[in-house]
C-alpha cells in the first residue's frame, strides 16, 4: 500500500470522567500524522457555533491491531488559537515535567480494569445472584476462577506490538477483574502508554462481545474496587530511603490536594476496607496494604527505591495524577535540601 491507515485518539471533554475517542485518516506513505481536527460539539470539547477542535500528534506508535505499516497517532487537543483546550490535562503537565526533570521521576502504573458483560454484569457474575466469594480468582487458574484471560492475552501481545512499556499482568481479586502495569517511565511516557492501552483494550473487547470498564467501584458489596496503584521514584529516592520516607511525609502535607485528582468515585472506592485506607485519612507504612501510600517490603530491605500511592482510581487521568505527584514530591524536596 501506497498509504497508511493512522488511528487519531484523544480526551474528550465528557464530565465528570473523559472517554476516549479515535477516528482514522487515510496518509500517505512516508508523510508523519499532521495536525487534524474534530467536531468538539459532539465530545463536550465545544459549542454548535463555534465546534472545530484541533487535534495534534504527541506519540506515535504502530498499530497492532490493524498491523502492516499502520498506525495510532495519539494527540492533545487544542482550541482554534492553538492554545490547549481546557481539557487537554496533558498540557499542563509539560511545564511540572520539564521544571522537575533533574529529579529524573519514573512512574509504574497498575491499572486494574474489569469485563462486563452485555448485561452490565462483571465477566463471570451469574445473570442472578453472585459468584462464590473472593479469595481463589486473584492470581488464579483453572475455568471456575478465571473470566476473560484470552482478551488479556491479546491486548498483551497488542500492546507489546505496539512497543508501550507493559512489565505484567495478573487477575484480580473480583472475578472478571484484571491488572496491566506500564512503566517504569517517566510521567509524560507512561500516562501516553497507559492511555494507548487503555484504547486497544477496549478496542480488542469489541471483538469478544465485552466491554472494559475503569469503574472504580463496579460491583456494591463485598467486592473489591478497581484503582490505579501509582509507583514513583525520584532519582534521590532509588539511592536513599530518607528520600522515600520524605515523600511520603510529602504526600501526607497535600492529601487532600491529591485525592481532587485521584479520579471521579474515590471516595466510594477509599472506604477503608478492601485493602484501602479511608479517603479523609493519610497513613503510610511498609508492606501496609490498608495504608494510603505503601513502602513495598523490598524497599525498606534495600533501603532504596520507590513508594506505592494506592489512591489513585482506575478512571483517573493519569496526566493529573503524574502532574500533582512530580509536583508535591520534588517541590518538597527542593524546600529540604
Ligand atoms: P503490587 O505488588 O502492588 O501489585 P506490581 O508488581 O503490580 O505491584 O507493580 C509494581 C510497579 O512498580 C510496576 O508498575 C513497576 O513498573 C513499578 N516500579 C518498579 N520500580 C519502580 C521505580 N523505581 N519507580 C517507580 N515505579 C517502579
Ligand atoms: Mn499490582
Ligand atoms: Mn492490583
Ligand atoms: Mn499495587
Amino acid at each position: 500500500m501506497n498509504v497508511y491507515k493512522a488511528e487519531y485518539i484523544w480526551l474528550d471533554g465528557t464530565e465528570p470522567t473523559a472517554l476516549m475517542r479515535s477516528k482514522t485518516r487515510i496518509i500517505a506513505e512516508g508523510q508523519p500524522p499532521p495536525e487534524w481536527g474534530f467536531d468538539g460539539s459532539s465530545t463536550n470539547q465545544a459549542d454548535g457555533h463555534s465546534s472545530d477542535c484541533v487535534l495534534k500528534p504527541v506519540f506515535v506508535t504502530n498499530d497492532p491491531i490493524r498491523g502492516g505499516n499502520h498506525k495510532i497517532v495519539l494527540c492533545e487537543v487544542f482550541n482554534t488559537d492553538m492554545t490547549p483546550h481546557a481539557s487537554n490535562a496533558r498540557a499542563k503537565l509539560r511545564p511540572v515535567a520539564e521544571k522537575y526533570a533533574g529529579h529524573e521521576c519514573l512512574f509504574g502504573l497498575e491499572q486494574e480494569y474489569t469485563f462486563l458483560k452485555p448485561d452490565g454484569r462483571p465477566l463471570g457474575f451469574p445473570t442472578n445472584g453472585y459468584p462464590a466469594p473472593q479469595g481463589p480468582y486473584y492470581c488464579g487458574v483453572g475455568g471456575s476462577q478465571i473470566y476473560g484471560r484470552e482478551v488479556v492475552e491479546a491486548h498483551l501481545d497488542a500492546c507489546l506490538e505496539a512497543g508501550l512499556g507493559l512489565c505484567g499482568i495478573n487477575a484480580e481479586v473480583m472475578p472478571g477483574q484484571w491488572e496491566f502495569q506500564v512503566g517504569p517511565l517517566g510521567p509524560l511516557e507512561v500516562s501516553d502508554h497507559l492511555i494507548v492501552a487503555r484504547w486497544l483494550l477496549c478496542r480488542l473487547a469489541e471483538k469478544f462481545d465485552c466491554d472494559a470498564t475503569f469503574d472504580p467501584k463496579p460491583a456494591r458489596g463485598d467486592w473489591n474496587g478497581a484503582g490505579c496503584h501509582t509507583n514513583f521514584s525520584t532519582k534521590s529516592m532509588r539511592e536513599s530511603y530518607d528520600a522515600c520516607v520524605a515523600a511520603c511525609e510529602a504526600l501526607g502535607e497535600r492529601a487532600a490536594e491529591h485525592i481532587k485528582n485521584y479520579g471521579h468515585g474515590v471516595e466510594h472506592r477509599l472506604t477503608g476496607d478492601h485493602e484501602t485506607q479511608r479517603w479523609d485519612k493519610f497513613s503510610y507504612g511498609v508492606s501496609d496494604r490498608g495504608a494510603s501510600v505503601r513502602i513495598p517490603w523490598q524497599v525498606a530491605r534495600d533501603k532504596k527505591g520507590y513508594i506505592e500511592d494506592r489512591r489513585p482510581n482506575a478512571n483517573c487521568d493519569p496526566y493529573l495524577v503524574a502532574r500533582v505527584m512530580v509536583e508535591t514530591v520534588c517541590a518538597a524536596a527542593e524546600a529540604g535540601s
